[in-house]
């Protein structure tokens, strides 16, 4: 059986305890890798790796920074189909949605920071008859990041690759429920010259290796993706050290429907936006509202066409749902689901566990869910179930929507449907989500600001403000 190592210091390393844990393939339910069960003492020894690296990387030109990502980003490209695999045998998502999109986009999100580098600007702020003010920025030192299982490279790479682009070191950690493609990564950064120290992926658990980032004190700064609860503790933790946080948390994201929307086009991207990666992508749109004038036809069109989504092993391509990624969310969702019933909503399709033929028959397949007749403010519609269940409910105004839509503590997306215009801005305004899509889902510029309000989050990745996160500005000011 393969056994993952840590990447440290610019080559494999077995945990110092020696201990592994067990990593399953949700798609059959059984067992194919071990990997480590890392400590504070592996991640001391990344940190170390880390801060000897630094003064070399943090000082190179742009532009040799940056070819060594462009390096990176072209390895991972190189080894495609490895990726695509390796993603789907962990997560449990359909090949092609790894090869659409999970893999593809970790390259660009490497390519695109490798470039962006060569463009960072800093400001300057002129006082007539005073003097000028120029900001420099430079990197804070070694960063700690660490992500969560739904889009393993993909947001594996979104935070390591501005992290390395501005100069930093990083000690990072995938999920350790899929920490496949990060270790094929330590692989490609080998192969690609990245000098030894200047990324190092420690694998294992939250509890442990992933407290260890947050508490060591050569850690200067924490970008973190994952749930609400774990974001909390580690501003708890991390707070009182003074270090720089960017916290990613959960979502309930509400899908606004108005009568006057182009109704196939809604259709079929509701149908994506609900049960994408088997809902679990923090932007889904989990709550749909739908105006009650079209509520009867959008439900007859909705639960027909998603009733013939095809649940099944990911590697077939005519798979459109694969496997949640683990025999405890898969848990979590149903119980969600048998709670929608206790609160008295009723099950339009899906509800339930698939068993699908052997070998895939212990595998953690739900059928596809939509659930009606519940209030928007039960513990279903309010709570966040990272699965593929969403809710319908009616309104009859643009007030009541946007009352409904804002009455959780998240608020990380939302997507109206409209072609009025004046009512797409109204409502984009007054949304409270810090990612708003009008008649679209989940199109992405990597130059935009990503992140959310309230718990679903502190701070923006992304573009500038993801360069802005992993420097420390310092003014200086020359009097004239
Ligand atoms: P999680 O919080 O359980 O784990 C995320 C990562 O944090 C994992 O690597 C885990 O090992 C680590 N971790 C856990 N406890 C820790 C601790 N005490 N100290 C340090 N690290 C710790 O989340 P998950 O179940 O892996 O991911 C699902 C969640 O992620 C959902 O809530 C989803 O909405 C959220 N998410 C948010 C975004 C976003 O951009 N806002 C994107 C994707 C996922």
């Amino acid at each position: 059986m393969k056994k993952l190592q840590n990447y440290i210091n610019g080559k494999f390393q077995a945990p110092v305890l020696g201990k592994y844990i067990e990593n399953f393939d949700p798609s059959k339910g059984v067992v194919f890798s071990l990997i480590p069960d890392s400590d504070a003492e592996d991640v001391s020894l990344a940190t170390e790796a880390a801060k000897a690296a630094f003064p070399k990387w943090s000082t190179m030109t742009l532009n040799e920074r940056s070819e060594i990502l462009l390096r990176l980003s072209k390895g991972i490209e190189d080894r495609m189909d490895e990726f695509v695999a390796a993603e789907s045998l962990d997560n449990g998502k359909p090949v092609s949605l790894a090869r659409q999109v999970d893999i593809p986009r970790a390259v660009s999100n490497l390519s695109f920071f490798a470039t962006a580098i060569l463009h960072f600007a800093s400001e300057s702020h002129y006082m007539e008859g005073v003097g000028v003010n120029y900001t420099t920025r430079k990197p804070i030192g070694v960063v700690g990041c660490i992500s969560p299982w739904n889009l393993p490279l993909y947001l594996f790479t979104w935070k390591i690759a501005p992290a390395l682009a501005t100069g930093n070191c990083v000690v990072a950690k995938p999920s350790e429920i899929t920490p496949y493609s990060a270790y094929l990564l330590s692989e490609v950064a080998m192969a690609a010259g990245l000098p030894p120290g200047v990324l190092n992926i420690v694998h294992g658990l939250g509890a442990s290796a992933g407290d260890a980032i947050v508490k060591h004190p050569d850690i200067k700064a924490v970008s973190f993706t994952g749930g609400t609860a774990t974001g909390a503790y580690i501003a708890r933790t991390a707070g009182p050290m003074f270090k720089k946080l960017s916290l990613e948390l959960g979502g309930k994201n509400p899908n606004i429907i108005f009568a006057d929307c182009d109704f196939e086009d809604m259709l079929s991207t509701t149908v994506r936006s609900s049960f994408a990666n088997q809902g679990q992508i923090c932007l889904c749109g989990s709550r749909i509202f739908i105006e009650r004038t079209i509520y009867d036809k959008f439900k007859t069109a909705f639960v027909e066409k998603v009733s013939r989504m095809k649940v099944g092993n990911p590697s077939d391509p005519s798979t459109k749902q694969g496997a949640v990624v683990s025999k405890g969310h898969m848990e979590k969702v149903l119980s969600y689901i048998a709670l929608a019933e206790e609160e008295g909503g009723t099950i339009l399709t899906g509800g339930n566990q698939v068993i699908l033929d052997a070998p895939h028959d212990n595998g953690y397949y739900i059928a596809p869910t939509i659930i009606e007749g519940l209030p928007f403010d039960c513990r279903t519609n309010q709570e966040e179930i990272f699965g593929p269940v969403v809710t319908l409910c009616p309104f009859d105004t643009e007030e009541e929507a946007l009352m409904m839509a804002n009455a959780t503590q998240y608020g990380l997306a939302a997507t109206v449907w409209t072609t009025n215009l004046k009512k797409a801005h109204r409502m984009a305004d007054e949304i409270h989500a810090g990612i708003v899509w009008v008649n679209s889902w989940l199109v992405r510029d990597l130059r935009t600001p990503f992140g959310g309000v309230k718990a679903s989050g502190v701070g923006r990745e992304g573009g500038w403000e993801a360069l802005k996160f992993f420097t420390e500005p310092k003014n200086i000011f020359i009097k004239s």
